[in-house]
């Protein structure tokens, strides 16, 4: 990686942000590639979102990508978005483009899939429903991904009903609003379940009754923190396929590389190894 006076910068914008693993991926990727460019942190305060985005307008940094808590309010700050950004209601990309204007995309629906592609190759979005559990702005990417790729219909069950009913409203007729109550019952046929709450990183358990899924349902985990979560120890031991919350974040990564430095990232790069070292260190 070289640094000069042409260096093309790009980051992650969040609060907090130090435990981001983003900047590993992309500036591994830009070793390998050999780019002018370098992939930086930004932590900033709450209240200082909007003023941050509007001071970078036209000071030629390359594109942004946007962690909790600020998607929504990244989404609102762009002058223009993408259908998947618009249907996710959320950005994880914020693109500043030549004409001073900034792009809001959402990549986190991609490495959703990329993530299934990966760890269980043989799912079919289309085969059948599937259960997202929560919904916030993870929630309702996920969901979104899953309709756009074809998924007949998506249930999201969430603790609190209004959120689950405000989100399938937003996405249509695919989507239905599910109590987290009726857990059994949402789970019976889907095809997968996706935990979609932060209810791990807030160190409360979440106790999904697994056990009525099919036994061909994949189970995947958004948090990757530890990356065996005990919904997907649970899973497994109930002999279910899972899919891990590391390999989405890799798959969001991706395109957001693409976006940023006009190149798709360098293959033969283990960033999933080099994200785990920092994982298993961090505390
Ligand atoms: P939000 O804060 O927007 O949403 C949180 C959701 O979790 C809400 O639906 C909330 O329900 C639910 N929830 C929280 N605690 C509990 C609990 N104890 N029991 C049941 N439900 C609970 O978060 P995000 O959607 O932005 O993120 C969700 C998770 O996904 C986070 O862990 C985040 O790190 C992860 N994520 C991972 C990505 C990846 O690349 N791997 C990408 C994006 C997100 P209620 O509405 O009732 O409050």
């Amino acid at each position: 990686m070289t640094l000069s006076g042409k260096t093309r910068v790009a980051g992650v914008v969040g609060q907090p942000v130090r435990h981001s693993l983003s900047p590993i991926l992309h500036n591994a990727w830009l070793k390998a590639a050999d780019l002018d460019g370098v992939y930086v942190p930004f932590e900033i305060a709450e209240l200082n979102f909007e003023a941050f985005i509007t001071g970078l307008r036209g000071s030629g940094i390359a594109g942004l990508n946007v962690t909790l808590p600020f998607k929504l309010r990244a989404l609102a700050a762009a002058d223009q978005a993408t259908h998947r950004a618009r249907l996710a209601g959320a950005a994880n990309v914020l693109i500043f483009q030549k004409d001073d204007t900034i792009l809001a995309d959402n990549t986190d629906g991609l490495g959703l899939l990329w993530a299934f592609a990966s760890q269980a190759p043989g799912f079919d979005p289309q085969a059948g429903p599937v259960a997202i559990i929560g919904a916030g702005g993870g929630a309702q990417g996920a969901a979104a991904a899953f309709l756009e790729a074809g998924c007949p219909k998506v249930r999201i069950l969430n603790r609190t009903l209004e959120k689950a009913e405000q989100v399938a409203q937003a996405l249509g007729a695919g989507a239905e609003a599910w109590s987290l109550t009726r857990a059994v019952e949402g789970l019976d046929g889907v095809m997968a379940v996706v935990n979609a709450t932060s209810a791990g990183l807030l160190g409360e358990g979440l106790d999904l009754p697994l056990d009525a899924t099919p036994p061909e349902a994949v189970i995947m985990d958004m948090t990757y923190k530890p990356l065996i979560t005990p919904i997907l120890t649970r899973a497994r031991a109930l002999g279910r396929q899972t899919v891990d919350g590391l390999e989405m974040l890799v798959g969001q990564a991706r395109p957001s590389f693409a976006a940023f430095f006009g190149q798709e990232p360098p293959l033969g790069v283990d960033v999933r190894r080099l994200a785990l070292n920092v994982l298993e260190h961090s505390t």
